[in-house]
């Protein structure tokens, strides 16, 4: 079954695909790869940018049905077959009066997938999705079945849950809940100056700040997200509409031809698109309020600086977008999250600044990413494993402290490699 992801800049034919239906099929898919020397890739929902998901022996979609999920009340702790997607177990958990205490922009990723490369949203106070896993069910390279938690095979379970696909097929994850909760959404256009002066207290003063800021334009649209027992004002579908589907994407595509045809007009055109983006104030359940759709297709490159870089990397993205982002009409996005403990997450051990950098799906992205990559990694800067990026694992080695641990770990759960494809050896050796 051929397979491409969603960017379409990924592309296979694996030589099998099996369609999981329990953990049991995963094992025997994964013992029937070993005695065809074949290697095993687990599937998502293909929204890496990177070659991270692409398969080229067995692909193997694990387990996803929701009638699977189980939901202890008391602990709010929710155990989810791996496949299953965001967008299915959001709307599930707020029928139990629970709900993700975080969220990325988007909800199309399946669980395991999503936990697999460390995807996050935004706030300072909070770690990436990853950070809620409490217990893991993953099928190893020998094909056995185990269980593991922060007291039960700890190495493994600290490894795994950001642990790229490289340990083995996750074919349940337990993640702790919180009380479901709905989210005020303030989104303004500011002077770009104004908000970078401002920072510090537009972080610390909100749950989930984020900006977003237009190459070639001196403002940022900033989004600003809290807690609230409020019930409006909710967003109207018309209003929906004009912010989701015709700003988001129909009248977005539609700037991003203009702009590919007449670069001239780039500066104009992300005027016009930042000063529509700010969608005012709305009240919405929370993963509404965090995930919206993306139909326009681009492709991504993230980094995870030092909070405390943020400043340098702003003054180095502009000069690199003005250099060589000339026809650049995505805007470059900024958020916050705070320290965890988990080996490869983006955030392991540090507050961090995340800045992202996008252009429309067609258009050269090679100049752009390169200049802004090379401000990142000066700052120590962390790529997305999800994100386009160049580094190899000598370079990642020496901005992770537990690199090696997980790359030992990697040797000795998967000495024969089972689980790499040409990305995992880039960037694990
Ligand atoms: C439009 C768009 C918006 C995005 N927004 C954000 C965002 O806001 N924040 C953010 O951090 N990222 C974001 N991303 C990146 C995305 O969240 C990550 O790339 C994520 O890993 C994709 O999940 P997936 O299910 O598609 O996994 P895939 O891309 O299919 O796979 C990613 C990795 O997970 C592994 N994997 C999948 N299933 C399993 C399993 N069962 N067991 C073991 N390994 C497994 C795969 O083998 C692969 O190594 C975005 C991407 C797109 C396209």
């Amino acid at each position: 079954m051929s397979w491409r992801n969603w960017a379409g800049n990924q592309r296979t034919d694996p030589v099998r695909t099996i369609v999981a239906r329990d953990a049991a099929e995963v094992a025997d898919a994964v013992k029937a790869a070993a005695r065809d020397g074949l290697r095993v890739k687990a599937l998502g929902s293909g929204h890496s940018f990177t070659a991270i998901g692409v398969a080229d022996g067995a692909a193997v979609v694990a387990p996803g049905d929701p009638r699977s999920v189980r939901v202890d009340a008391a602990t709010r702790l929710v155990t989810v077959p791996a496949g299953l997607t965001l967008r299915r177990l959001n709307p599930l958990l707020w029928e139990h009066g629970l709900a993700l205490p975080n969220l990325g922009d988007i909800d199309a990723q399946t669980v395991a997938g999503a936990i697999a490369t460390g995807t996050h949203g935004t706030g300072a106070g909070y770690q990436c999705i990853a950070a809620q896993v409490r217990a893991l069910d993953i099928v190893l390279a020998d094909g056995s079945i185990v269980h593991c938690s922060p007291t039960e095979r700890p190495e493994l379970f600290s490894a795994a849950r950001v642990g790229l696909g490289a340990l083995g097929v996750v074919v349940s994850v337990t993640l702790e809940a919180v009380p479901a909760f709905r989210l005020r959404a303030v989104e303004q256009t500011l002077p770009l100056d104004a908000v970078l002066g401002d920072l510090a207290s537009h972080v610390s003063g909100n749950e989930h700040f984020e900006f977003y800021w237009f190459p070639h334009t001196d403002v940022a649209t900033t989004k600003c997200n809290n807690r609230t027992e409020a019930t409006g004002p909710e967003r109207g579908r018309a209003a929906r509409l004009i912010g989701d589907e015709l700003l988001g994407n129909a009248g977005f595509a539609l700037a991003c031809q203009l702009g590919e045809t007449a670069p001239r007009l780039v500066p104009r055109i992300n005027r016009l698109v930042a000063s529509q983006m700010a969608a005012g104030e709305y009240v919405d359940r929370s993963y509404g309020v965090f995930c919206s759709p993306r139909r326009v297709r681009f492709l991504e490159m993230e980094y995870a600086v030092p909070r405390a870089a943020i400043h340098e990397a702003m003054a180095g993205l502009r000069a690199a977008a003005q250099r060589h982002g000339q026809a650049v009409t995505f805007p470059v996005e900024v958020r916050f999250l705070g320290a965890d403990d988990i080996p490869l997450s983006t955030s392991s051990g540090r507050d961090t600044a995340y800045i992202a950098v996008h252009v429309h799906r067609g258009q050269p992205h090679e100049a752009y990413f390169g200049a802004v990559e090379s401000v990142m990694t000066a700052l120590s800067g962390r790529p997305h494993w999800g994100k386009l990026h160049t580094r190899t694992a000598e370079q990642l080695r020496t901005v992770y402290p537990a690199f090696d641990d997980f790359v030992a770990l990697r040797d000795r759960l998967d000495p024969e490699r089972r689980f790499t494809n040409p990305y995992l050896e880039r960037v694990l050796g």
